[in-house]
């Protein structure tokens, strides 16, 4: 769908320059999607995987994130390989919906309520990050906390427009449950795709 150098705004890597490989295509439906302009794959030119990654090897950062859409819904083998062959760290932010295909140096996992993550991709997660949207997202999150492994680092965001109201409830979770962190889209701060 689009591909993009900027600083990786969420999670485990946040503040790290990064080659955002965007996949068209989901199946996941997620009613506050900020890119429902991805769901449809058919409205996206087909790349080459070279090129794709000739168009990464013209920025100085050598981390690249694949992110969607849903980027599992593809076998991301051939991908991968290529991007760790030229010397790329391989990031992948993932529903789970899908089983995971190539291979990454950290599998960010972040659930969904609207379709179940595929029961595979729990052993695979280096990060979990709970949305929050709701009130009722936090026992999700624990639900989700339970099957991942123990190394697993576990991260609570609040939905972008819900911020401010769940920032304060957050902050107190995490607070009271001292193996969750905080994750904020630092992106959306700094104005930054
Ligand atoms: Fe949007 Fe991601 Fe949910 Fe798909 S999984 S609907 S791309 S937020």
């Amino acid at each position: 769908m689009e591909a993009f150098y900027t600083i990786q705004g969420e999670g485990r890597f946040t503040g790290y320059p990064a080659y955002f490989i965007r996949l068209g295509g989901c199946d996941v439906g997620c009613v506050w999607c900020d890119v429902k302009e991805s769901w449809e794959a058919e409205k996206w030119p087909v790349l080459a995987i070279e090129q794709i990654v000739e168009d990464a090897l013209a920025h100085p950062g050598r981390l690249a994130v694949i992110t969607g859409g849903e980027p599992l819904m593809y076998d991301l083998g051939p991908l991968t390989k290529l991007l760790k062959e030229k010397g790329f760290t391989t990031n992948i932010e993932t529903s789970g919906a899908h089983p995971l295909s190539g291979d990454f140096d950290w599998v960010c996992f972040s659930p969904k309520k609207f379709k179940k993550p595929h029961p595979s991709i729990y052993k695979h997660a280096d990060e979990l990050k709970a949305v929050v949207f709701n009130k009722s997202d936090f026992a999700f999150a624990e639900e989700h906390a339970a099957k991942v492994s123990p190394l697993c680092e576990l991260r609570l965001q609040p939905e972008w427009s819900k911020a401010t109201l769940f920032i304060p409830e957050i902050v107190e979770y995490v607070k009271n449950h001292p193996n969750w962190k905080i994750s904020l889209q630092t992106h959306k701060f700094m104005d930054i795709p």
